[in-house]
């Protein structure tokens, strides 16, 4: 399949009282295996609330998504859930682990959630991000750096075709960035798809495309 995901002509409108916010307008977007694409764009120009829709976490209010070929959008929230859980990795700003779990207990189980749990995964997991020595740690017992390489072990548990990150490497060091995109850039070597909201200039410098938003619609 030569598109992993796409979305087509996305309106998302937000109303609070008699203010409107137009925070896409039109937006389309395609992902093929293998890419990584970074989508750039100031603060407000709609990039978390692009990545919530492609993950089906928000309904657009027009225009819809396609994950591998079958349609996202519009359908009954646990279907969305299921299918987000099976075939896709999110690290999102809202955070993908769980306070009361170890760094270990919550890769196990977004497993879980996908429906099987590979415990020698886990491990490989672990090795990955090098956390091996902190599985057993909890998300505040973790350095911003650990958390997330632990939000990215969380992110590829499934090993899922698609990838969706907003600001990966917003709060960490540039050591810890280097370490996250090389292991994105493992990811995608791998056939994975990766689209990451970033503002980081050595992410888009590795990016195979790069999409700007802006006021909630594609400048190029
Ligand atoms: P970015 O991620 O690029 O900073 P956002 O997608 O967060 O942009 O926001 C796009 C626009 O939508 C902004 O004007 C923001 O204020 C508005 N917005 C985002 N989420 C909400 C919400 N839940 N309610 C009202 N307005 C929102």
């Amino acid at each position: 399949m030569d598109k992993v995901l796409e979305a087509f002509d996305l309106y998302r409108f937000y109303h609070a009282g008699e203010e409107e916010t137009l925070a896409l307008r039109g937006v389309s977007i395609h992902l093929a295996p293998g890419e990584l694409v970074a989508v750039m764009g100031p603060s407000g120009s709609g990039k978390s609330t692009l990545l919530a829709c492609l993950a089906g976490l928000d309904e657009p209010d027009g225009g819809y998504v396609q994950l591998l070929g079958r349609r996202l959008t519009r359908r009954p929230q646990t279907e969305r859930a299921a299918m987000r859980a099976r075939k896709m990795g999110i690290m999102l700003q809202s955070g993908n682990l769980f306070d009361h779990l170890t760094v270990e207990d919550n890769i196990r189980l977004s497993m879980q959630l996908a429906g099987k749990v590979n415990q020698q995964r886990v491990g490989e997991l672990l090795q990955l991000v090098g956390l091996k020595e902190r599985s057993r740690a909890r998300p505040a017992q973790l350095s911003g750096g650990e958390a997330a390489r632990a939000a990215l072990a969380v992110a590829l548990s499934n090993t899922p075709p698609v990838l969706l990150a907003d600001e990966p490497t917003g709060e960490v060091d540039v050591e810890t960035e280097k370490y996250l995109l090389a292991l994105l850039e493992d990811y995608t070597k791998g056939g994975g798809a990766a689209l990451v909201a970033t503002h980081s200039a050595n992410l888009a410098a590795r990016a195979g495309r790069i999409v700007h938003l802006l006021d909630g619609r594609t400048t190029g």
